[in-house]
C-alpha cells in the first residue's frame, strides 16, 4: 500500500489520558425530539409523528421557528387527560390517527413513531404500534419507531435513536462501499461526494438518505465514517452488522476535514500524491479563509456547558486552528472510542467534564471569566445578561458546518457574537 500523505502534523498526545471532571446533577438540556428539525428536512419523503403532550407540539414549534409548510412533515398525535387516564385506549386512537394521517398522504413513504415522555409513562409500546400498523400499510409506507423522550438524554441524541432504528431496515450488501453516517446539508453532502468522487473513493452512501427508498447497503464490507460525535448507538448497530467504523477526527474545521478523509484515502489505499492533489488546494484555501478570524479570535477564551455533544470536536477546532484558549470543554457524554482522536489533539491540560451540575458549573464559567460561552438557549439568556458573549450550541447543529467550503462559516459563528459584544461596549 502506498502511504498516504500526512499533511496534518501528529498529535502528540494532548488529552488522551486527561482525566475527567463527571458529574450527575441538575442538566440543562432539550430533549430528542428535538432531532426531528433536522431530520424531517433530510429524509424528505419521511413524516414524524410525536406521541405526546402539548409541551412537546410547543416544543417542535418553537425549535423549529415559523414555519409554513405547503404539507407539513412532522406533527403531535396529544395524549390528552382520557388517555393519562386509562380512560381510552391509546392504541385503538393512535391506529385511527396514522390511517387518517397515511391515507391522506400518499406522499410519506416512511412513519417514524416518535416516543416521548408521556408516551412512556402510559407506557404505551409504540414499538408494537409500529409492527401493527406495518402489516396494514405495508410495502407503501414503512413504518418505524424511536424514543425521542427527555428523561436522562440530551437533544442530538434524537438523530442517533432515529439512525439506529434505521439500521436493521439496510439492506444486505458484501460490495466494498464508503458509508457516511449522520445528517449533513445536502450542499455538505453534495461536496463531500465529489470530493471522494475525485479521490477514487467508491461507492460512497449518504446515511440518512435523502429518500427513505434509498438506504444504504451494509455488510462486512461496509467502511463507514461519522459525519456526527453522537451516534455511539447508530454506530454499534452498523458494527453489528459487519460494518467497520474508521477511527477519525470530525470534519469540522480545515484539519479536522483532512483528517477525515484521510481515514477513509487510507482505508481504500489512495496513494500520497493524488490524496495531496485533491486536497491540498482544498485545505489551503479553506486555511486562508480561516486566517482573518484567526486575528479575532486568537487569544480568546471560550467555555463549552454540554449540550450538544459537538463541544470536543469544536474545541479542538477553536484551539488548534484559531489559536482560542479552551477554560472547560463540557460534554453531556464522553464516548472515548469516538472522541479518542478528538483527545490527542486538544492542549495538554484541557478541564474536560462530562454530564453536568449546572450550578457548580455555573459557578466556575463565572469565576474563568471566558471571552465567549457555548450553551444551550436556557444558559443563554441569563449569561447574556450578566455581560457574557454566549453562542448557542443548537444553532452549531442547525447551520452547515462541516467540510472545507464551511470552516470559515463555522469560524465566524463565534466572531460574530464577540464582534456584537464589542459594538455593544463601545
Ligand atoms: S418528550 Fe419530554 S422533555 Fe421532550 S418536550 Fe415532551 S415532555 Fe418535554
Amino acid at each position: 500500500m502506498n502511504a498516504v500523505i500526512d499533511i496534518v502534523p501528529a498529535a502528540a498526545g494532548g488529552c488522551s489520558d486527561a482525566p475527567v471532571l463527571k458529574e450527575r446533577g441538575q442538566r440543562e438540556v432539550f430533549c430528542g425530539l428535538t432531532g426531528i428539525i433536522w431530520l424531517h428536512r433530510k429524509i424528505q419523503d419521511a413524516f414524524f409523528l410525536v406521541v405526546g403532550s402539548r409541551t412537546c407540539a410547543h416544543l417542535l414549534q418553537s425549535a423549529a421557528g415559523v414555519m409554513i409548510f405547503a404539507e407539513p412533515r412532522f406533527a403531535t398525535a396529544i395524549i390528552d387527560d382520557r388517555d393519562l387516564a386509562g380512560l381510552a385506549d391509546a392504541n385503538a386512537e393512535l391506529d385511527r390517527v396514522v390511517t387518517r394521517l397515511l391515507e391522506r398522504r400518499p406522499d410519506i413513504k416512511m412513519l417514524f413513531l416518535v416516543g416521548s415522555c408521556p408516551s412512556e409513562v402510559i407506557k404505551l409500546d409504540l414499538s408494537r404500534a409500529a409492527e401493527r400498523l406495518s402489516k396494514s400499510f405495508t410495502p407503501r409506507v414503512r413504518i418505524l419507531n424511536y424514543s425521542g423522550s427527555g428523561i436522562e438524554t440530551t437533544f442530538t441524541q434524537g438523530e442517533d435513536a432515529c439512525l439506529a432504528a434505521l439500521v436493521p431496515e439496510l439492506p444486505v450488501s458484501d460490495e466494498r462501499s464508503l458509508m457516511v453516517v449522520g445528517a449533513l446539508a445536502d450542499v455538505v453532502e453534495d461536496q463531500f461526494r465529489r470530493l471522494f468522487d475525485e479521490l477514487g473513493i467508491g461507492p460512497v452512501h449518504f446515511f440518512p438518505p435523502r429518500k427513505s427508498g434509498e438506504l444504504p447497503p451494509v455488510g462486512a464490507n461496509t467502511k463507514f465514517l461519522l459525519a456526527q460525535p453522537f451516534l455511539a448507538d447508530t454506530a454499534r448497530r452498523l458494527e453489528e452488522r459487519g460494518a467497520e467504523h474508521l477511527a477519525a477526527p470530525f470534519p469540522l474545521g480545515a484539519e479536522g476535514t483532512t483528517l477525515w478523509l484521510q481515514a477513509a484515502a487510507r482505508k481504500f489505499k489512495v496513494d500520497a500524491p493524488r490524496f495531496a492533489t485533491v486536497v491540498g488546494p482544498k485545505r489551503e484555501r479553506a486555511a486562508r479563509a480561516l486566517a482573518r478570524h484567526r486575528t479575532m479570535l486568537e487569544g480568546r477564551s471560550v467555555f463549552f456547558f454540554p449540550d450538544s455533544q459537538l463541544e470536543i470536536p469544536l474545541a479542538r477546532f477553536l484551539s488548534r486552528e484559531l489559536g482560542m484558549g479552551l477554560t472547560e470543554v463540557g460534554t453531556p457524554y464522553l464516548h472515548r472510542p469516538h472522541m479518542a482522536a478528538e483527545l490527542a489533539l486538544l492542549p495538554a491540560g484541557t478541564t474536560l467534564s462530562e454530564g453536568q451540575d449546572v450550578e457548580r458549573q455555573l459557578d466556575r464559567c463565572r469565576s474563568a471569566r471566558p471571552d465567549i460561552v457555548v450553551c444551550g438557549l436556557g444558559l443563554a439568556n441569563p449569561l447574556e445578561s450578566e455581560g457574557t458573549t454566549t453562542k448557542w450550541s443548537i444553532e452549531l447543529v442547525f447551520t452547515p458546518i462541516q467540510g472545507y467550503d464551511q470552516a470559515a462559516d463555522l469560524a465566524e459563528l463565534f466572531t460574530r457574537p464577540l464582534t456584537r459584544r464589542l459594538k455593544l461596549v463601545a
